[in-house]
């Protein structure tokens, strides 16, 4: 890890930032206002946030923590003070969460999400909420309603998506670390394209209660950070059984329990690999996994023949799954509300003045793939082609411990770029099987390739079986070279 003392204080990874808020080097506030000032200064350029929380309600908790600080020193926890970026379907009490929709621009939250609650425990510091892709459908944050996202390191790239305004606020080094959600791989794309570390715990270790529903049985919140040590501590604040999510693993975990081996058997699905990925990527895998041998680990081939039909399984169960979600937007219940001459009239105008294409889309694909006639042709077979999926991955952990392929075929691409939706769904080609058998996934910084004499970031992912997400942090801390804290 490089020396936290010669980094400006928004530049600070969590656990740097714990430590310097401990040693008293800064205050919350002056971390804080760090991390505001880049903000403030980046986001007509980048257009990361929707909104910035400043107001009496931050300054509050601003003053909580460095009492705490003050009072608990090193007892007090990690995230204590710490500012975080929350993806804008993620609910806080009080404040607006728009899921980057016209249907919801003003819509206010009446509770907080349960990780809000968890965090808010620990004494983090909300500094505002990022742009999305509208109701997290897409893979750059065009389809935000207002505005896309620029990638920091090129801005004439998109981000990734759907979480692109956590990833670009985190990556230009406006906050700390951030909160993205993934349905189908909207936290750990992003994180490839952008150069950090993002992960999608196995489903159900994180409440949903608070999250947008988009596809309720693929959805999982998660962290967006700078390292694999940070992603294990917001993971660690964050999980765990919950009463307002009957889908949370119970406390007695219905998963085998792995030990983290010594020597890990990462399996590669090279039969995936052999067309449609970029040759500089692919490079960099292929040094990946040679760094991985280097220390002593062994590279497995496997065979995951069913992973080819991921993709068209992923969209016709979550257009499905959107559909009927995003029937509550009714013009009656929340948000934006038309009045026509009937009732029917009411719903066709707030749905169609409210609902960005890319929504009403996916909307019609999924009432299309539940209807009586079709129900059996594509959702049934969709969901049978679903468990065979999940019986392939856990047949394959059988032999190794994880599964490794790059996060993405190709590094970040232009606006406007992938205007046809296919192209677009194709970058979550290698994403969507963790979200379809509830796996644990991550993806890590694999160095970069240059294109147009900009370096743009790359991302290896791994998954592993359901229930071992520590086997992910403790791989994904060999590619970067971290020793993760224990423990803490
Ligand atoms: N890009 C994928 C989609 O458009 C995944 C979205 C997500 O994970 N929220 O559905």
């Amino acid at each position: 890890m490089t020396d936290a003392g010669a980094k400006r204080p928004n530049e600070l990874s969590i656990t740097e930032a714990a430590s310097v808020l401990r040693s008293g080097q800064f205050s919350v506030r002056e971390l804080f206002d760090a991390c505001f000032a880049t903000a403030e200064a980046r986001n007509s350029e980048l257009n990361a946030y929707r909104e910035f929380f400043i107001d009496a309600e931050t300054d509050a908790a601003i003053d909580a923590a460095q009492k705490r600080l003050d009072t608990e020193g090193e007892k007090a926890p990690m995230l204590c003070g710490v500012p975080l970026a929350i993806k804008d379907n993620i609910l806080i009490e009080g404040r607006i969460a728009s899921a980057s929709s016209k249907i919801l621009e003003n819509y206010r939250a009446t509770y907080d999400a349960t990780v809000i609650m968890k965090l808010k425990a620990e004494g983090a510091i909300f500094i505002g909420r990022t742009n999305m892709d509208e109701f997290a459908m897409g893979s750059s944050t065009e389809h935000s309603a207002f505005g896309a996202t620029k990638n920091p390191h090129d801005v004439s790239r998109v981000p990734g998506g759907s979480s692109g305004g956590s990833a670009a606020a985190v990556a230009a080094h406006t906050v700390i670390a951030a909160l993205g959600s993934d349905t189908g791989g909207s936290i750990r794309q992003p994180a490839a394209h952008c150069g950090l570390v993002g992960f999608k715990p196995t489903y159900g270790s994180i409440s949903r209660s608070g999250l947008m529903a988009l596809g309720s049985s693929l959805d999982q919140i998660g962290p967006l950070t700078k390292t694999v040590a940070d992603a294990k501590i917001l993971f660690d604040a964050i999980q765990g059984n919950d009463t307002l999510d009957s889908t949370t693993i119970p406390a007695e975990s219905p998963y085998e329990k792995r030990g983290t081996p010594k020597v890990f058997r990462v399996g590669v699905p090279y039969h995936l690999l052999d067309s449609g990925i970029d040759p500089d990527l692919r490079a960099n895998f292929d040094i990946a996994l040679q760094k991985i041998k280097e220390q002593g680990h062994e590279i497995v081939e496997v065979n995951l023949p069913t992973s080819s039909y991921a993709l068209a399984v992923y969209y016709v169960i979550m257009p499905a799954e959107a559909s009927t979600n995003l029937s509550r937007f009714d013009g009656m219940r929340y948000g934006l509300a038309k009045r026509g001459k009937t009732l029917l009239d009411d719903y066709v105008e707030t749905r169609t003045e409210g609902f960005g294409e890319e929504v009403q889309r996916r909307i019609l694909l999924g009432t299309f793939v539940l209807s009586s006639g079709y129900i059996d042709a594509y959702y049934r077979k969709a969901d049978a082609a679903r468990a065979v999926l999940t019986k392939e991955y856990d047949d394959a952990f059988e032999k190794v411990d994880v599964i490794a392929f790059p996060t993405t075929p190709s590094p970040a691409f232009k606006f406007g770029e992938k205007s046809d939706p296919v192209s677009m769904y194709l970058e979550d080609i290698f994403t969507v099987t963790a979200n379809l058998t509830g796996m644990p996934a991550i993806s890590v910084p694999m160095g970069t390739v240059m294109r147009e004499g900009k370096d743009l970031s790359t991302g290896i992912h791994f998954t592993a079986p359901k229930g071992a997400d520590d086997l992910l942090f403790t791989i994904g801390a060999a590619i970067t070279g971290e020793t993760l804290l224990h423990g803490h």
